[in-house]
């Protein structure tokens, strides 16, 4: 008898310990974070901006490399099946990670271009799809994108994630002014920047610069003798006082038409990627030094 009462005690014991277990996995459930799965550094940290500290947020692009001919890894297609939330350029920006996308998963992706009216790529109907480098475009778009696809898939906190957006909205809306003035600076006959892929259109029609690459987009690399013979005839013809590199494209083709022209190299542009330094690892610090690179090179 004593026996069968202890037994019983016993099984109470063991159902009250597999109940508190399930009420702590729930627990856990609920205080679990968004995973958000970004394509780009730079998506990443305007995505960063809005869910603050609700959700974990990896980028699949290495700092470093450009988006256009990145082949996701075996983690990252770990990464994109566990996603709750898939944020991307679009534009054809993400061809390889499309394709992996599309194989592995059918949650919902965000494209930050969505609404923007594109400029095609030189010689073609497709449009460029470095949209982001235009500040406004960001502020008007992208982030008002993202803020609606991280309500959808976590209206509890709808509040807290429409006040972090309002407040990067104003920062860049402040960043976008800020660099309207400095680029002031420039003498309207420098205002043309020269770099390797033909990136910075979205830049230039909002800031007032024309742009010339030796390749339209990375993915269609080449630097053939004819293309870097063309910038340097630009370069000469135009006088300009600096030409520029960026950090995702090697150099050497910049370095044949600096070594040729005589013209410097005045600074390395983020264009595709954030970096890894105090002065480059935001967007907004990023837009912060290409401008001051673009200010220091051309107001000569
Ligand atoms: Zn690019």
């Amino acid at each position: 008898m004593v026996k069968q009462k202890i037994l019983k005690f016993g099984i109470l014991l063991l159902l009250i310990g597999v109940f508190s277990v399930g009420c702590n996995n729930e627990e856990t459930l609920k205080t679990e974070k968004l995973q958000i799965v970004t394509s780009t550094s730079i998506l990443s940290d305007i995505t960063k901006n809005i869910a603050g500290d609700n959700a974990d947020i990896a980028y699949l692009v290495p700092i470093g490399d450009n988006p256009e001919d990145y082949e996701p890894i075996p983690s990252d297609l770990k990464k994109i099946s566990n996603a709750d939330l898939i944020i991307m350029n679009g534009w054809g920006l993400e061809e390889g990670i499309t394709r992996a996308i599309n194989n592995i998963t059918d949650t919902n992706i965000v494209y930050g271009t969505k609404g923007i009216t594109p400029i095609p790529l030189a010689g073609s109907s497709e449009p460029d799809p470095h949209a982001w480098l235009n500040v406004s475009y960001v502020a008007n778009f992208y982030v008002s994108s993202i803020l609606n696809a991280i309500i959808k898939t976590d209206p509890n906190n709808e509040e807290k994630y429409r006040d972090n957006a309002k407040k990067y909205f104003d920062d860049l809306i402040e960043l976008d002014n800020w660099i309207k003035e400095e680029i002031k600076k420039i003498p309207n006959k420098n205002r043309i920047i020269i770099i390797s892929e033909n990136a910075l259109k979205y830049y230039g029609k909002a800031y007032g610069f024309k742009t010339e690459g030796i390749w339209e987009l990375n993915s269609h690399e080449e630097g053939t003798p004819q293309q870097i013979a063309r910038i340097i005839d630009i370069v000469k013809n135009k006088k300009i006082p600096a030409i520029f590199a960026e950090t995702t494209v090697d150099k050497r083709y910049m370095n044949i038409i600096s070594d040729d022209t005589k013209v410097p190299i005045a600074g390395e542009i983020y264009t595709d990627a954030l970096g890894l330094y105090e002065f480059s690892n935001t967007y907004i610090k990023m837009m912060k030094h290409n401008t001051n690179t673009f200010v220091n090179g051309l107001s000569k």
